[in-house]
């Protein structure tokens, strides 16, 4: 249930996105006992709430486990969500209809508009429909492309799926994609295996753009591929975005690249947004002691600098997503934690223009 006053602030700030969650989680269930029924919970994404304006990049960081895929996942609906909202390209009106039908309890109401409306909620023919604007590019393109298969084919495929073209304009959609991803009309016929990993990687991104998609998550998508090739590939997705006025979402754990692709940056601990910026601002002035410890780690390329540069390490492991700590997540490794923090969550707020932070030395007003 949003609270109305929190979701009218959260419309305002959020005007015009292409894309906003509220709200939104995924939890898996950890099946014990003879009947294999869920004992407990995962709660990989918990009440994630962010936004990405049309034609920007997104960088979502942390570390490894704490959610960043499965958000990924959940927003295109690879994953199905365990509860919140996803609106998608939707205008200020219509979201309200939904907040209020909520907020009224006209469960009939809110079915219908959830259904129509919110992509968290809709199934069938309308789901497929805003699956073909929304693709995603995997992080090991080895185990993403079907190694029997010939290019033109994996490329195609899409095409098939959603029934949108077959025959020549299925291969003259896949040669344009292919294309602008700098490839050719001499890689169709070719396997998988008979590419590089970085040529692996922009065939993946070709699958991607043949249905022209608007919105692309790119899931560590440099991770399988050498140092050499990463410059060139994140070159790439730059080109693309100007070209198709693409919208990213690029998550990644290495924050030089995403220091160098991303219009603002969200950082994710446990399943929730700590912090979210532009990436100046958050890289220069990292405000949440999470942040400030995970961006002290980052290499700097001036050894001067670098000998000068004081690392904050954290002790401790990330605690189990199936049993979060109370309050703040982040209280058993904070280094600043205080009185309500292990009783308190905070939640996420606009400290400055464009800053938002969850933590309790930011305290709203
Ligand atoms: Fe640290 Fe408290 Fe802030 Fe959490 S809320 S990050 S424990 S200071």
């Amino acid at each position: 249930m949003i609270a109305r006053e929190y979701a009218e602030s959260w419309l305002e700030k959020t005007q015009g996105a292409l894309l906003r969650t509220m709200g939104l989680k995924k939890h898996f269930p950890v099946l014990g006992g003879v009947l294999k029924r869920p004992v407990a919970w995962v709660r990989a994404v918990d009440g994630v709430d962010i936004w990405i304006q049309r034609g920007e990049t997104l960088g979502l960081v942390g570390e490894s486990g704490c959610g960043k895929t499965t958000l990924g996942r959940t927003i295109i609906r690879l994953l199905d969500p365990t509860e919140g909202h996803i609106f998608y390209d939707l205008p200020e009106e219509t979201i309200k209809r939904i907040i209020e039908a909520e907020e009224r309890g006209d469960k009939q109401e809110l079915k219908r508009l959830r259904e129509q409306f919110d992509l968290a909620a809709m199934k069938g023919k309308k789901l497929k429909e805003y699956r073909r604007r929304m693709q995603i590019v995997f992080q090991n393109p080895l185990t993403a492309l079907n190694p029997r298969m010939m290019v033109k084919d994996i490329v195609a495929e899409p095409l098939v799926v959603q029934r949108i073209a077959k025959g020549e304009a299925a291969m003259e959609r896949v040669l344009e994609a292919l294309q602008a991803v700098g490839l050719g009309r001499e890689h169709l016929r070719r396997y998988p295996h008979e590419f590089s990993g970085g040529q692996r990687q922009r065939i993946a991104i070709a699958r991607a753009l043949v249905l022209r998609p608007e919105f692309l998550v790119l899931d560590e998508p440099t991770s399988a591929v050498d140092v050499s090739v990463r410059a060139r590939l994140l070159k790439l997705l730059g080109e693309l975005q100007e070209k198709y006025g693409l919208t990213y979402l690029f998550i990644s754990h290495d924050l030089s690249q995403v220091q160098v692709i991303s219009d603002r940056v969200a950082v994710m601990y446990l399943g929730k947004i700590v912090e979210l910026a532009d990436t100046q601002t958050i890289f220069e002035k990292p405000l949440h002691p999470y942040t400030q410890a995970l961006f002290s780690a980052k290499p700097v390329p001036d050894p001067v600098l670098a000998r000068k540069k004081k690392r904050i390490v954290l002790k401790g492991d990330v605690p189990s997503p199936v049993n979060p700590p109370s309050g703040c997540r982040f209280h058993p490794r904070c280094l600043k934690r205080f009185e309500p923090c292990d009783k308190e969550e905070p939640h996420l707020i606009e400290v400055e223009p464009g800053h938002w932070v969850a933590c309790h030395l930011y305290p709203p007003g």
